[in-house]
């Protein structure tokens, strides 16, 4: 008898447990956010970070040369922050990747090429890797690592680009940077708290500054969701951190960029081919 009273109990938790699961998995699909290889989802992420890299700094460690990357067009190699990604964040330091099956369709963003050639170039002959297993181009790599996790904010590849294109115009941290005197120098230093700074006064945000033989060689700037400016750093145990104790030190040098020519012109530099330098 008492068993018999009990029986619909068991029904009941399985009923419950499976309304959750359908909940969770629904939500789940309008996140977008598949699981990739049987892995568990992602969570939404918290905040955007823009990653603008020093083609000064970056492109002293060019060996050889390729068409692709940024650092061998010569006189017309860029001389200002240029993008390296939009990347969706969470607040405890770690992010989410790849976490869609979406792959890089090159079509989908075809009208912003010349923007993307200009302002987002690769700095690198490499072929990074992308989520599926296979090799790509930096804005494949940067597509289906990073940008595949902002939704529910981006659900495609073209207005993940575009909005990119337009928060690095809005916020153009080579021309703060300039008026405030800090230009790029070859024999110079400056202040780190003094880049920092003039970052804070103009665009009330505190940015990340990533330093490779105490040049600088990323700036990255955050963002809420929606885009309203934030602090790089979440609590002040990890601000004192990034600061302080970062890869810089408390003078850095923006060095001009390193004249790197197109094919022959430089005894340290070889050109080959695109296909030979992905290996
Ligand atoms: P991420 O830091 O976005 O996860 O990875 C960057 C990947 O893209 C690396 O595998 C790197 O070798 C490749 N890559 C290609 N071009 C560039 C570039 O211009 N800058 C940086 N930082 N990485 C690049």
């Amino acid at each position: 008898m008492s068993s018999s009273l009990a029986q619909p109990l068991p029904w009941l938790l399985l009923l419950l447990a499976l309304a959750v699961f359908t909940a969770e998995t629904a939500s789940a699909a309008e996140l977008e956010v598949e699981p990739l290889g049987g892995k568990a989802p992602q969570r939404e992420f918290d905040y955007f970070a823009l990653a603008l890299q020093w083609p000064g700094t970056y492109c002293q460690r060019t060996r050889h040369c390729c068409s692709n990357n940024a650092c061998c067009r010569g006189s017309n190699a860029p001389t200002i922050f240029t993008i390296h990604g939009l990347w969706p964040d969470y607040n405890d330091g770690t992010w989410p990747a790849c976490c869609t099956k979406s792959r890089f369709d090159p079509k989908e963003i075809s009208t912003l090429t010349d923007a993307l050639e200009k302002y987002w170039p690769s700095l690198s002959c490499g072929s990074p890797s992308t989520c599926q297993g296979g090799k790509g181009t930096f804005w494949a790599h940067e597509w289906e690592k990073h940008g595949t996790c902002s939704s529910p904010v981006f659900r495609n590849e073209y207005d993940y680009f575009l909005a990119t294109l337009n928060i690095y115009f809005k916020y153009n941290v080579t021309t703060v940077l300039n008026e405030a005197g800090y230009v790029p120098s070859n024999t110079e230093k400056y202040p780190l708290g003094g880049i920092v700074s003039a970052i804070e006064n103009a665009f009330h945000m505190s940015p990340l500054i990533i330093c490779s033989k105490g040049s600088v060689e990323e700036l990255r700037l955050c963002f809420y969701k929606d885009f309203k400016p934030r602090d790089c750093a979440v609590g002040q145990d990890i601000k004192t951190d990034m600061v302080s104790k970062g890869s810089c030190p408390k003078y850095v040098s923006l060095p001009e960029h390193a004249s790197l020519g197109g094919p022959g012109r430089d005894g340290l530099q070889s050109w080959v081919s695109d296909d030979a330098a992905a290996f």
